[in-house]
């Protein structure tokens, strides 16, 4: 049941996020009402409802008949799946979830701890997704995105108990990381926004395992991807891949399952 609320709560989450990246490229008031980017018609409240209106309508604007992209219900979709795995995680994996009592989940719940590790993971999703979608369309990362979220999650780590020192050494050193690529390959395969990108990544992970973990899954993804797209044809060697895609998406994975993965390891060494 409770599953089930969260779900639909990140698909609210996820459907102000297309609507907040649209009109971050568009440079337009987030208090506005959404209308058609074919016919510029206003749409009703209930053409507006997460993934339920899009399956009535076909796909379709109500007025023009032109073709809604698929973008929409996909990512109010992933953000509701999103949102359900990290509250799952918070509460200490889908083992201790499922043993967990009525009482169990309530104590668990009603610590602060838990609260505002939830709301870090929720913030850290919707941005990455937004990240993600943004550099995907336009090859850009902006920084209207990276500085509010720098300064929440900052903010966030303090409650968290991290010193602010190490948060903003640790941003500093994962920003220089991207800075140093970007002299050595003298601007190609890397953007100035990565650099940007990097100093928010810094504050998302400041343990080093997390974060080197976080970099190996990103890159291994690029590579994978990138040679996916090269054999099937579609993509030439000199195209470049939006490097914050795989970032964002490998920061996903390991906000979600990293602890996880390198305490394994760790376990596996000893
Ligand atoms: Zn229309």
């Amino acid at each position: 049941m409770s599953l089930l609320f969260i779900f639909i709560f990140g698909l609210i989450i996820g459907s102000f996020l297309n609507c907040l990246v649209w009109r971050l490229y568009k440079e337009e008031s987030l208090l506005g009402r959404s209308y058609c980017p074919h016919c510029r018609q206003l749409i009703n409240w209930y053409d507006n409802v997460p993934i339920l209106s899009f399956i009535l309508l076909r796909g379709r604007c109500r007025h023009c008949r032109k073709k809604i992209s698929w973008q929409y219900p996909a990512l109010e979709f992933i953000t509701g799946l999103l949102f359900v795995l990290a509250f799952i995680k918070n509460l200490g994996g889908w083992a201790t979830f499922s043993g967990f009592g009525p009482l169990d989940l309530m104590l668990q719940i009603n610590s602060n701890h838990f609260y505002l590790s939830l709301i870090r993971d929720y913030f850290i999703i919707a941005v990455m997704l937004i990240v993600l979608i943004y550099d995907l369309r336009w090859y850009l990362i902006s920084n209207l995105i990276i500085v509010p979220a720098a300064l929440v999650i900052f903010g966030l780590n303090l409650f968290l108990g991290f010193s602010w020192y190490s948060s903003l050494l640790f941003a500093i050193i994962s920003s220089s990381f991207f800075l140093l690529q970007f002299i050595i390959t003298k601007r190609r395969g890397i953007g100035e926004g990565d650099i940007w990108l990097g100093f928010l990544l810094g504050l998302i992970f400041p343990q080093l395992s997390l974060w080197w973990l976080m970099i190996v899954v990103a890159y291994l993804l690029g590579s994978l991807v990138g040679l996916i797209l090269m054999t099937s044809g579609r993509k030439k060697w000199s195209s470049k891949l939006p490097l914050g895609v795989f970032l964002a998406a490998a920061t996903i994975f390991v906000l979600l399952y990293g602890q996880v993965i390198v305490s394994r390891y760790l376990a596996w060494l000893a």
